[in-house]
């Protein structure tokens, strides 16, 4: 049972790994899930520990081979994505090809789940970040077999989700490409869906969509969600879970120390928003939206030669985007004891108490106004941001 980490990333490798079924997932007070051992089942064989991606320093490539701003050139998948459409422009060349994509959507109950998709249709659920933990499931599995059957696979996922995957196959395969996301960390399921149930009582009927990266004002912190047929948008300011998410107080304890925050990748390809790149690349600025990308292995480039006709694209150097993405140097610190109050009572508290007393918003008065302001003006209030400050 101590072999594996405590500081256990739920990524579920040795859960898949292990022969005698010894290992299970079960959620940790915090709503996490942790890979728990069944004494009466485990031989000691070692390979949990063994394979645990939190025990190894091999799951890193070197520093990146090229740094891009791009932007998808279909514009309609382009407004979907959350920021350039990076994922999007690999996922259906990856299609095209009659490969299988791994990416995260919310199945039914609205839990972020890693699936399967071979279509472009399928795929559409996957746009967008979901920012709260999800579940690989027996994701990892199944794309052994994909690969083994000889397909091409895309799997995209967080640095250790990645990294996990690695560690799983144990070998590197021609056909398969890794796409890891830039994250600052993750909130717990439990957390989210505490959140989700305090929407539902407000507004008396369940929340059956929610997309954290809305567009309607330009690309940045937009959220929008829906119940029944109305729609609700806002930004991070006046939204409690997505403020802290942003202030990373609501983490799982391994973001804290995440071993993926650096310039060294674990996928063949690093997505992100390109946080800055208005300052680096002012013409290439748009308010569409702007993907960072990171090609890291001599593979992730071959394949970027196939799928680079799809986006407009600008080189860029690694050493502005590390300016404008903390988590590409370090991890996201800790706030003890924000953190530490945050969780407490989650599973105790009345919903609506919880969320008073744990996530207080104070905006500012401007924040406010911004927030309520129409999208129009805010987009015109940006571009003349832009002339005068160029
Ligand atoms: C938890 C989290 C934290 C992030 N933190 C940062 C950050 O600090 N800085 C930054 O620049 N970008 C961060 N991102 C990435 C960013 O939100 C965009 O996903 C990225 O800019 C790619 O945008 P896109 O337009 O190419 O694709 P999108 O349309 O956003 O494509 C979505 C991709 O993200 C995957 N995905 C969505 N939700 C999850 C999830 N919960 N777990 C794993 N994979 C998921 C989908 O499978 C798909 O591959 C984070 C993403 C997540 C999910």
């Amino acid at each position: 049972m101590e072999r594996i980490t405590e500081y256990c990333t739920g990524c579920r490798a040795c859960e898949q790994l292990c022969a005698k079924k010894a290992i299970r997932m079960v959620a940790d007070r915090e709503g996490f899930l942790m890979a728990t051992v069944d004494g009466n089942l485990c031989v000691d064989c070692g390979l949990c520990a063994k394979r645990c991606p939190q025990n190894r320093k091999d799951l890193l490539h070197g520093k990146s081979l090229a740094t891009w701003a791009v932007r998808l050139k279909d514009e309609h998948t382009l407004y979907r994505s959350a920021s350039g459409g990076a994922f999007a422009g690999w996922a259906a060349f990856v299609i095209s090809q009659s490969g299988a994509v791994f990416g995260v959507k919310y199945n039914e109950k609205m839990r972020a789940v890693h699936v399967k998709v071979e279509t472009w249709e399928e795929l559409q659920p996957l746009l967008s970040s979901k920012y709260v933990q999800s579940d690989t499931g027996n994701t990892f599995a199944e794309v052994r077999k994909l690969l083994n059957e000889g397909r091409l696979v895309l799997y995209s996922g967080t640095g250790c989700q990645i990294a996990a995957l690695r560690s799983f196959l144990g070998k590197d395969y021609d056909n398969l490409i890794l796409v890891d996301l830039i994250c600052h960390g993750v909130p717990s399921p439990l957390l989210f869906s505490r959140y989700l149930e305090l929407l539902r009582k407000k507004h008396g009927a369940n929340i059956d969509e929610y997309d954290f990266r809305d567009k309607r004002g330009g690309w940045g912190l937009g959220y929008k969600y829906k119940y029944k047929n109305t729609h609700k948008y806002g930004t991070a300011v006046s939204n409690p879970y997505y403020a802290y998410f942003l202030q990373g107080y609501t983490y799982r304890e391994c973001c804290y120390r995440c071993h993926y925050a650096c310039t060294e990748r674990a996928g063949d390809i690093t997505i992100a928003d390109y946080w800055g790149v208005e300052k680096y690349h002012p013409d290439f600025y748009s308010t569409k939206g702007v993907s960072l990308m990171l090609v890291n292995t001599r593979k992730g480039g071959c394949f970027w030669n196939q799928v680079e006709c799809d986006f407009v694209c600008q080189e860029s150097k690694l050493e502005y985007a590390v300016k404008g993405n903390q988590n590409l140097k370090s991890p996201t610190i800790r706030t003890d004891k924000i953190r530490d109050y945050i969780y407490d009572g989650i599973n105790s508290m009345e919903v609506e108490e919880y969320f008073a007393a744990r996530f207080p918003l104070h905006p500012s008065l401007t924040q406010r106004i911004k927030d309520r302001m129409p999208v129009g003006v805010k987009l015109w209030l940006k571009r003349m941001k832009r002339q005068w400050n160029p």
